[in-house]
């Protein structure tokens, strides 16, 4: 589980997160939903540990970890520039910092068998991104994030793969926090939204508490005007 307490970020003046509080269960799926600069990555950032909080807590499964670094939080992360090698192999990839992955039991989870031995700049963009979410899930994390997985493919492709991460999520009993402009895609994947709104939690409810029952007017007209 995650908890996050009295969280703040500021930049000199400006403030990316102002005293955010969350908790996500085990194997829950919530998406974070907000307009550009509210404060989405700012937060994954400060619970992966790439992101000093200004004051506030972080705790995973009740300990904790803000002064835990990165890699030893036991976090997989996905983020849209998170890279993968593109002249290295599926494999290598999948390796690089697992050694000890089981790599064709991950490309099966993600749907893509035998593409262990492909150099990853020979798949097409939805293909990497399975490989960089088989990446992510190959430590087993305790936590997945991502940040806008599914950002650069076109809206027929991310309906899909929603679907099947949707699924694979449940199956797995991941507990995931995913970053999404997109928010039918936050709908379709998550179990509880939280939209933000200038570096503060403007509202945390499941999908259909949220579109019922806005709780601003914020809320209702950032849900309004996009998409
Ligand atoms: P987007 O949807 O565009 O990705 P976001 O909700 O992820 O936006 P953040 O990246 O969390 O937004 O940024 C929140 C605010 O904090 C923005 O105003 C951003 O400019 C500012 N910010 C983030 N990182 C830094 C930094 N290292 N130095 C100064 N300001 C920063
Ligand atoms: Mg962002």
């Amino acid at each position: 589980s995650l908890s996050v307490t009295g969280v703040s970020v500021r930049f000199g003046p400006h403030s990316a997160l102002s005293d955010v509080y969350l908790d996500v269960a085990d194997a829950e799926v919530v998406a974070v939903l907000g307009p550009s600069g509210s404060g989405k990555s700012t937060l994954l950032r400060v619970i992966a540990g790439l992101q000093e909080p200004s004051s506030g807590r972080v705790f995973l499964d009740d300990v904790d970890v803000t002064r835990v670094p990165p890699h030893r939080r036991g976090l997989g992360l996905m983020f849209q520039d998170g890279a993968l090698f593109p002249h290295r192999d599926v494999a290598g990839n999948i390796r690089f910092g697992n050694g000890s992955a089981d790599v064709a039991a991950l490309l099966e989870l993600v749907g893509l068998p035998s593409v262990g031995a492909r150099r990853v700049d020979t798949l097409s963009g939805g293909e990497q991104q399975r490989v960089a979410l088989a990446r992510a899930l190959a430590p087993s994390p305790r936590l997945l994030m991502l940040d806008e997985p599914l950002g650069q493919l076109d809206r027929a492709l991310r309906e899909r793969l929603v679907v099947d991460l949707r699924r694979l999520f449940v199956r797995l009993g991941t507990t995931v926090l995913a970053v999404t402009h997109d928010q039918r895609e936050a709908f379709a994947l998550a179990d509880r939204l939280v939209v933000m709104e200038s570096g503060r939690i403007a509202q945390v409810g499941t999908p259909r508490e949220v579109w019922e029952r806005p709780a601003s007017e914020f809320v209702a007209s950032f849900l309004g005007f996009t998409n």
